[in-house]
């Protein structure tokens, strides 16, 4: 069994957001900030609450909850597409 592996997460106008350790199979809902392994959106460290957008176009992402004790962004479905590396 596979124990997981990096994805590239995209916006769907193309932006690059950041990588993601993903360790389970199946569609993403949730990205945990502290297994995001490249930021390029400035996702980590935004607070509880916060709603990230697309730096691209300017898109909502979804909004950062805690999620089983955990701060993580939980996904706007439709606003992202992910990607094997
Ligand atoms: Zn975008």
């Amino acid at each position: 069994m596979s124990q997981g592996r990096v994805i590239k997460v995209q916006c769907k106008c193309g932006q690059l957001l950041f990588k993601y350790f993903k360790c389970n199979r199946g569609r993403l809902i949730k990205c945990y900030l502290e297994e995001i392994r490249q930021d390029y959106t400035g996702v980590i460290g935004l607070p509880i609450g916060s709603r990230p957008r697309c730096i691209g176009c300017g898109k909502e992402l979804g909004v950062i909850q805690i999620i089983h004790g955990r701060p993580a962004l939980k996904l706007n479905q439709g606003s992202v597409i992910q990607i094997r590396t």
